[in-house]
Formats: structure tokens, sequence, C-alpha cells
């Protein structure tokens, strides 16, 4: 393991990591879990590949027409005007025609059909006439024209699939499409979670004075859950030391990463530090971002850990900025998912102090048939509301001071982001 000894005693200057640097560091710390099993096909959804997929054969496997029309033998077009063939046969798709395509001579054809020997080029139906026993087709046909060559998908022995490939729809069908009925994924990811906090109260019961009900557990519930994690939610720990202490130390022996909510922000993280000071090595990062300053990554025994703040919108940065590609490479997945930063136009003004790089909760929409976004609901880092009404990040670099009216912002798409 790389040095995760708390970057306070590292970094004399107390200085705030960038978003980049500390996504760059977690996911250069962590190594994918070992471990794998066989599943059929459909159950791989949403799995981890665990060993390169190799194509048994070509696909296709034969050279196949791509339109309905005709199969022919291209130097039987005379260089001007019409060509009159012979209709020699038909050539379904399952139901090959298994004569010779003469010079002079064509065969109808249906998408997916195998193409017959002799011919090279499909001509398709919509621009030929016909006449009983033939088919006339004008000039203007290019060689080898609306067919599909064997092998242009995927070659035999060729690596259909890498390791480390997270499988979704078009993997189950690249996959089927070799004939192959089972794979080998990486075990699922057991994650472990508990929100920290003496003020919060469990859903179902009435809230005394001072109480907030727990919601980040049920959000990590949902990220993780997409994540496709076995997820074992641990509950409500109070702010006591033995109660952290112990449910750290449980957590450690059963999960490949454990996810904290609260208590890491400066004031409170002083009894969490000894405590993870004492079970493992964690780093108390300050990050220039906001919402999600405060967090804490290291090791707790054999287990990750992401101890994020409590805010609730600040769960939900710090989980998909930094925590998700972490947990995603600790999966196997290998490379991580590009996350593509687009630049839209600004509906609004948007103020922003420099230095830090911010995560508003933006809302993508077409007015006038143009691309806008717009900031949604109370931009508190508290205020879950803005989450869902928002569909995507606005994201200010560092030395944004401010945007006006019209400007181009980057936003990050919330949908197929976590
Ligand atoms: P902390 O980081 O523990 O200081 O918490 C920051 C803020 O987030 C406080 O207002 C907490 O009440 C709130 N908070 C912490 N944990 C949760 C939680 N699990 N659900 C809802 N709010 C929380
Ligand atoms: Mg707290």
């Amino acid at each position: 393991m790389t040095d995760t000894t708390s970057c306070l005693s590292r970094d004399p200057a107390n200085r705030a990591l960038s978003a980049a640097e500390a996504r760059e560091r977690m996911v250069a710390e962590v190594t994918p879990i070992r471990g794998h099993e066989y599943l059929p096909v459909r159950a791989a959804l949403g799995r981890v590949l665990a060993a390169d997929i190799i194509a048994p054969h070509d696909v296709p496997a034969h050279d196949n027409s791509a339109m309905d029309g005709y199969a022919i033998r291209f130097d039987s077009l005379s260089a001007e005007g019409e060509t009159r063939l012979a209709v020699v046969g038909t050539a379904l798709a399952g139901n090959a025609f298994s004569g010779l395509v003469g010079k002079g001579q064509a065969v109808r054809i249906m998408t997916g059909a195998v193409l017959p020997a002799g011919a090279d080029t499909v001509v398709v139906q919509e621009v030929t006439r016909t006449e009983p026993g033939a088919v006339f087709i004008p000039s203007g046909q290019r060689s080898g024209q609306n067919t599909r060559k064997a092998g242009e998908d995927l070659a035999r022995g060729a690596v259909a699939m890498a390791a480390g490939k997270r499988i979704g729809p078009a993997e189950l069908g690249l996959i089927a499409s070799l004939g192959v009925a089972e794979v080998a994924v990486k075990r699922r990811l057991r994650v472990a979670f508990f929100s920290t906090g003496d003020e919060l109260a469990s859903i179902g019961k009435p809230l005394a004075p001072g109480e907030v009900y727990d919601s980040n557990r049920y959000t990590l519930h949902g990220l993780l859950t997409r994540l496709g994690a076995d997820i074992i939610d641990m509950g409500v720990v109070p702010d006591r030391p033995e109660a952290l202490e112990a449910a750290l130390a449980e957590a450690a022996l059963v999960a490949d990463a454990i996810i904290t909510t609260g208590g890491v922000s400066v004031g409170e993280a002083d009894f969490v530090r000894d405590i993870l000071d004492k079970l493992g090595q964690v780093s108390f990062w300050k990050l220039n971002i906001k919402p999600g300053r405060p967090m804490a990554f290291g090791k707790v025994g054999q287990a990750w850990l992401f101890g994020l703040p409590g805010n609730p919108v600040a769960v939900m940065v710090s989980y998909t900025q930094f925590a998700l590609d972490a947990l995603l490479r600790l999966s196997g997945v290998d490379p991580l998912p590009e996350r593509p930063l687009l630049s839209v136009e600004s509906a609004v003004a948007i103020k922003k102090q420099v230095g830090r790089r911010e995560y508003l909760r933006g809302r993508v929409g077409a007015v006038d048939g143009r691309w806008q976004v717009k900031m949604v609901g109370n931009q508190g880092s508290g205020v879950l509301s803005s989450m869902s009404e928002a569909n995507c990040f606005i994201v200010l670099a560092e030395e944004c001071a401010g945007v006006a009216v019209g400007e181009n912002v980057q936003v990050q798409l919330f949908e197929g982001a976590f």
C-alpha cells in the first residue's frame, strides 16, 4: 500500500487539495478486488468482466447483404446505361442460395442473407425495375456496395471485450453475438455504510426537537445499489468514540469499502481522527471545493474508508466526484468511464468566489430550440430538493470569478453519471 498518512502531518501548510488531485490520489491508491464468478450472460448486466472475451469466430460469420435487393457481380454491369441480368434464384436470411452467380446473372437477396458465391455487390431493389425472369440495373453502382464483410464487426481470435469492461446492454448483445453463454465477472464489491450524528432520527417516528431524519443512508442506498455493490447498511452511529470505533471495526471485517457520512468537519473530526489513527491509516482532506470541503480517505484494517461530509448535497458531490471512481476501480473497472463536461450557455448570472471549484445544482433545458442551463432551488449544501430538481451539476473551475448571462459554463449531466 502507498502512503496514506494524514495530509495534515505530511503537508505543513495544511493546504487544501484540488478536486483533481483528490480524485487522482484516491484512484491511484486503490487496487481492484480479487475473486470472480461465472454467470449466464443476462445475469452479468452491470457487472465487471474478469477476463478478456475472445471472439470464437468471425462476426458476422459470412459476407452478407446489408439491404434487400439483388446480389450481382460488379463486372456484369455495362459502364453506361441499364444492364439486364437474368434472375437465377433467391437468397434469404437463414436460407442461402447454394448456386453460383455468374456473369450476366442476379440473385434476389434479403438483408442478412449470405452473399452467394460469385456475387460481390448488392443493388437495392428500389433503383431496379423487373420483368419476368430478369432485373434491370441502372448505371452508377459501386463495386462491393451494400455488403457486410465477414469479420467486419469482430475478427475470430480478436479480443471482443477486454477484462475491466462494465457490462451494459450493448455488451450483453455483443457477448450473445459471439455465441458465448457464460462469462467470468468480478465478484460484487462489498460496501458497508453508516451515518454519524447524535441529531439523526430514523424515518417512521416523529422528530424530537433538534433532530433531523437521516437521509444520507437512503441516498447512499440508491447510489451503491446502482453501482451494483453488495451493500451493508449499518444504520446510525452516535457521536460517541466507543460507538464509532466499534462500528468501524465491525465494518472493516466484512467490507471492501466503508462509507461514512458526517463527523469529518473541523471541530467534529478530532475524536474521529484519534479513532482512525488507532484502527488504520486515514488522511483528512480539506478540498478547495464547494460543497464537500472536508473528506477523509484511507484504510481501516483491510477496508478502504471514504469519510464523506454530513450535508446531504455534499454527500452526493463527494460521492460522484471522488468516491465513485475509486469504487469503480476497486470493483475492477478499467479504464474508468469518462465523465464528460459539456459546454452550455448559462441562462442566468452566477456569483462565484475565485480559488475553489463549485458544483451548483442546475437544470439543462431547451429554450426556443437552444440548450441552456439555469440554477435550480436553494443552493445550500443541505438542500436535497435542489438535487432532485436538478439534472446536472454546473461545474465552475477554481479560476472562474463569476458567470454573466449568456456565457458558456460546463455542466456534468446526472443521467449516466451515477
Ligand atoms: P456534519 O458533517 O456531521 O457536521 O454534518 C453537517 C450537517 O449535515 C448537519 O447539519 C447535519 O445535521 C447534517 N447531516 C449529517 N448527517 C446527516 C444525515 N445522515 N442525514 C441528514 N442530514 C445529515
Ligand atoms: Mg455530525
